[in-house]
């Protein structure tokens, strides 16, 4: 019998989704493995492991129910549509609208071999909480540069998360991040939970750890990769994590690679979550009482928030955003972020080792650790882009190029006014990487001062022309202007040893780096 085919892109693995058959009648379900798509960028192998495990644990679930489920391995998304279709006699491709540029385009413009359904992907039956069109038009109703804040009172304002009975934000405040940013000295992060690999888990493994051209190991996988392994992710983060989450969200520990962070974003990413239901959870908590309101804002504004204000942004300046280079930067990503033994500054060392061994870092050591670094050193946006999108578990197109063009590498101003630049001062602050480090933070300049510190006046000296305008940074260029000759100089030749050399890697040369492969 001839009948619709579910085609479930690998981060739409929610059986919610309005794309999902109610009964095995209805439609047949297909996955598909796209060999394009695997190997389009040297992803680490955990995110490889993770997809993979995930995707065919959804479809394991689905034929217990009786559902007809193929898992089918072909050279791009749109091959394996079109060969189900082919083969099955399928009358209609039925698919939620994909959340990356590439795929969309390629359904798009694919002949299937059936007409094509698309589904919205935000809003009821969707992943996202607002549809992709209410999102753009609230965008054109706001104009540029977007605003952050004004986005999430929408969001709040429409959900009716955390408001009092006239509609304003509980507390008085609709955010706290004020009080998100002590350090952590003194303080032990909570246990992190971990999933042990079952045996379908440990089968992927087997095949993902022998693939060439991909990045670090599968040793120590322990991410959920079912439903239900991410509700007991999510449980955990509740009980132990949110209520100390808001203040520690900005800190940094040697050695401790999670911190208080929630480590959902993977099985947000994935589908395995929905943000309303992370939310409703967080807000539940706060509400009886057991996490306090700024640790409950916090965790609100980065899931309701940011998460939703970075698609927006993506889908708002594709596909434009992927060359977007607004400070021209134009040097290659130095070795040292795809070899965690090169590196010497002690927390930038931490941070990719921690990528290399989980495929993850916390927000801080990503924007304030290696984006900045590579912003300070003007490394091409695309090359520190492609870097997250292959290295981070959690990273997709669509969230993570927003936020390295658009947040740590200001490449694009979309919603930016001025760069996330730090010395080597707001680290040492935040964390206590600097006591480990053969770097002095408080040099400025010369062999033994922290690079960071060289790096940074150097960037601002650079690019004085664009980023002075900015009634922000002119104290900033007021004290540049109070260093006499001799020390600016004594800066700029610092900078100038470290940007010669953090060359890049040799290995990164044979890999490729193909955006719109799917
Ligand atoms: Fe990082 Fe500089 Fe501190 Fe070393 S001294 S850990 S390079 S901030």
């Amino acid at each position: 019998m001839s009948r619709p085919v579910c085609f479930v892109g690998p981060w739409d693995l929610d059986r919610r989704l309005a794309a999902f058959p109610r009964d095995p009648a209805d439609a047949t379900i297909l996955f598909v493995e796209s060999v394009a798509k695997g190997s389009a960028l040297p992803y680490h192998r955990q995110k490889l492991v993770l997809v993979l495990s995930a995707l065919h644990h959804l479809a394991a679930a689905l034929r217990a129910d009786g559902f007809d489920v193929e898992v089918r391995r072909a050279p791009t998304y749109v091959d394996g549509i079109r060969a189900h279709v082919a083969e099955r006699g399928s009358t209609e491709v039925i698919a939620m609208t994909p959340r990356e540029w590439g795929l969309d385009r390629a359904l798009r413009e694919a002949d299937l071999g059936a007409p094509l359904r698309l589904l919205a992907d935000g809003g009821p039956g969707g992943h996202f909480l607002v549809s992709r069109e209410d999102a753009l038009a609230w965008a054109q109703d706001h104009g540029l540069p977007l605003r952050q804040d004004a986005f999430y009172r929408w969001i709040r304002t429409r959900f009716g998360w955390m408001l009092d009975d006239r509609g304003k934000p509980v507390g008085g405040r609709w955010s706290f991040d004020a009080d998100n940013r002590k350090p952590a000295r003194g303080h032990a992060p909570p246990p992190a939970m971990s999933h042990a690999p079952d045996d379908l888990t440990r089968g992927i493994i087997d095949r993902v750890a022998c693939w060439p051209d991909h990045w670090g190991s599968v040793d120590g996988f322990q991410w959920p990769v079912t439903r239900e392994g991410a509700l007991a992710e999510l449980d955990h983060f509740i009980e132990h994590r949110l209520p100390t989450f808001g203040d520690f969200q900005d800190a940094m520990l040697d050695g401790e690679p999670w911190m208080w962070h929630a480590r959902l974003s993977t099985s947000l990413n994935l589908g395995l979550l929905h943000p309303r239901e992370v939310a409703d959870r967080v807000v539940a908590a706060w509400e009886a009482g057991h996490a306090p309101i700024h640790c409950a804002e916090g965790m609100l504004r980065q899931v309701v928030g940011w998460r939703e204000f970075m698609r927006l942004v993506y889908w708002l300046r594709m596909p434009g955003l992927r060359e977007a280079n607004g400070l021209d930067a134009d040097r290659p990503l130095p070795a040292m972020f795809w070899h965690p033994e090169r590196a010497t500054m002690r927390c930038v060392q931490q941070a990719v080792q921690t990528v290399h061994d989980h495929g993850y870092a916390h927000h801080i050591q990503r924007l304030m650790v290696l984006g900045n670094l590579a912003l300070l050193l003007g490394v091409r946006p695309l090359d520190i882009s492609h870097w997250f999108w292959a290295g981070f578990v959690d990273a997709y197109e669509w969230v993570e190029l927003p936020n390295v063009h658009g947040m740590a590498v200001f490449a694009d101003d979309a919603f930016t006014t001025k760069p996330y630049a730090a010395s080597g001062a707001y680290i040492h602050r935040m964390g206590d990487h600097c006591r480990h480090c053969r770097f002095d933070v408080k040099q400025g300049h010369g062999d033994d001062a922290c690079p960071f510190n060289p790096l940074f006046w150097d960037f601002m000296a650079r690019h004085r022309d664009r980023l002075a305008r900015n009634v922000r940074l002119r104290r900033l260029y007021a004290t540049w202007d109070r260093f006499d000759p001799a020390r600016q100089d004594a800066i700029r030749a610092t900078a100038a040893a470290w940007r010669d050399r953090l060359g890049p890697s040799e290995v990164a040369t044979r890999w490729s780096f193909d955006d719109d492969a799917c």
